[in-house]
């Protein structure tokens, strides 16, 4: 057990019901094999967590297999209720795990607390009462009557990133558990944290052994074994598009269905007619997480006669974001996660310099700051086939690109023209052309004027290399559920 921001963590594996540490091997296990997790805010050490391998895999499937019958047999309200139960857990440590969610990935601890904490414990209730309310529209043929019914498909593996931790993993837990699958949760191994604190909710939520799972370590020696093992139904995945290709090859030997929630690319389209304070604030946003938003609109895209005045009012909001740390309630933009990540945007940026770009603003790490810390940096005159705009950057970096006047083809061209498809954001004052434009677009999600409103109830989910599927509302369930047709005579 580590101490962390004052809290006690557990930093074992969560395995049916019971801590268990990683054995090195079979004739050392006395050692207990573990790797140390580091927070971004510092770089000191956090606690010495659990290294699992296939041993735990297998264990952890194991359990969660035996839990099945018994949780998918448990009546829906009742699955409802402890969901509910887990719930008013997250609600009563909230601002525990806000705390250390902050100390272990390094975003606002503010956003934490009063964001996301809440958040978790909405997407928990929001499927405990959507589960109750599974559409059951009976419908006849020539007399017969056909029943649909959501029959849990078996034990789910949640794989999760490092970005919003507990958020993204609840996301996929709520509807897994409530549809009445068992979970083994795999955490990123930079942020393993609240995922156990987490495990102690759910169990003294009173959930029963093997129904909720984790496997701590790293993702080729403890994900792997988890997404290849024949005895899990479903893989439900959020991270890079390379390990989505891993993932998907492991899971097509057992013909298992996987959810893809992958990077982006994603446009701000800024027209003349927008309201230009307004798409200077959504453009502000989107440095966000220090960056580390999948959904975040990374290209600005701004109809020529605008972009001196669209980026006066941008600048003029980027000199009053303070940089710093990520507990101080005057932090607009904390640290990125670890100093390899930040090696890696760095490397993004110095080679758009080197190919021509220049930067507005920033442009490299933050020398006061120092560690993990990187500047909000803008780059202008970036061409449109380059890395800079075509790779995900994962980091507080943006481009500025403008189209012709009124030339709404450039515009969706522009918009359109990376192989992602994740989210796309439109600031402009003219309905139809939001209509017309929206139509154009390849993105799971398009916000008019807004960004970042996600309702439970609204499909979510990449197009193109930004993800297989879509998650929320009833779709969650289809993918959690094995759907079942009853015909019935009269
Ligand atoms: P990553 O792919 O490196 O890792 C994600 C998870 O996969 C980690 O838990 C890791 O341990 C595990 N993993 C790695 N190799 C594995 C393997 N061979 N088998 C099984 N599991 C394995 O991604 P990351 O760097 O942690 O996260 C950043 C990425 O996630 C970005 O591309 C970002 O856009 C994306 N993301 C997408 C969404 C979305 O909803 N679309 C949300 C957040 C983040």
């Amino acid at each position: 057990t580590a101490t962390v921001a004052g809290v006690p963590v557990d930093t074992r594996h969560w395995i049916g019901g019971t801590r268990v540490a990683s054995v090195r091997d079979a004739t050392d296990s006395a050692t207990a094999a573990t790797f140390t997790d580091h927070s971004p805010i510092d770089g000191a050490p956090l606690a010495e967590i659990a290294r699992g391998g296939p041993g735990e895999a297998r264990a952890a499937v194991a359990a969660a297999l035996e839990a099945f019958p018994g949780w998918a047999a448990t009546p829906p309200a009742e699955r409802a209720r402890s969901l509910h139960a887990v719930a008013d857990g997250v609600e009563a440590r909230a601002d525990e795990l806000a705390r250390v969610e902050t100390a272990d990935n390094g975003a606002l601890l503010r956003s934490h607390r009063r964001g996301v904490m809440p958040r978790v414990a909405h997407n928990l209730r929001y499927f405990a009462d959507r589960l109750l309310a599974l559409g059951h529209d009976d419908f006849d043929t020539r007399g017969h009557t056909n029943h649909v019914s959501w029959d849990p498909a078996g034990p789910a593996v949640l794989i999760t990133p490092w970005n919003a931790p507990l958020m993204l993993a609840s996301w996929k837990i709520a509807p897994a558990l409530a549809a009445g699958n068992t979970v083994i949760l795999k955490p990123a191994e930079w942020t393993p944290l609240t995922a156990s604190l987490f495990a102690d909710i759910t169990h003294d939520a009173g959930l029963p052994p093997g129904v909720f799972n984790v496997v701590q370590g790293y993702g080729p020696e403890a994900g792997a074994p988890l997404v290849a093992d024949p005895r899990v139904r479903r893989v439900s995945f959020t991270g890079s598009v390379p390990t989505a290709r891993r993932i998907a090859a492991a899971a097509a030997e057992n013909l298992v269905p996987c959810s893809f929630e992958l990077g982006g690319k994603s446009p701000l389209l800024v027209f003349a007619d927008a309201d230009l304070e307004r798409a200077a604030d959504l453009a502000v946003e989107q440095y966000d997480n220090a960056g580390q938003v999948c959904l975040a609109a990374t290209r600005i895209l701004v109809e020529e006669p605008v972009r001196d005045a669209f980026l006066g009012l941008f600048m003029d909001r980027v000199a009053e974001l303070r940089q710093g740390d990520p507990r101080d309630e005057a932090t607009g933009i904390g640290p990125n996660i670890h100093p390899r990540h930040i090696d890696r945007v760095d490397g993004f940026v110095r080679r758009a310099l080197e190919a021509g770009a220049k930067a507005v603003i920033g442009g490299g790490p933050n020398t006061e700051l120092g560690g993990t810390y990187y500047l909000p940096t803008l780059l202008t005159d970036v061409a449109q086939d380059s890395e800079i705009v075509q790779e995900e950057v994962f980091g507080p970096v943006l481009t500025l690109q403008t189209f012709p006047e009124g030339d709404e083809d450039e515009a969706v061209r522009l918009a359109n023209g990376t192989r992602f498809g994740l989210a796309a954001t439109l600031a402009t004052g003219d309905r139809a052309r939001a209509e017309r434009i929206t139509a154009r677009l390849v993105a799971g999600t398009v916000w008019v004027n807004c960004f970042f409103v996600r309702d439970l109830s609204a499909p979510f989910g990449g197009s193109r290399q930004s993800g297989v599927g879509r998650e929320g509302g009833d779709w969650s369930f289809d993918f959690y559920c094995d759907l079942k047709n009853t015909v019935t005579a009269p």
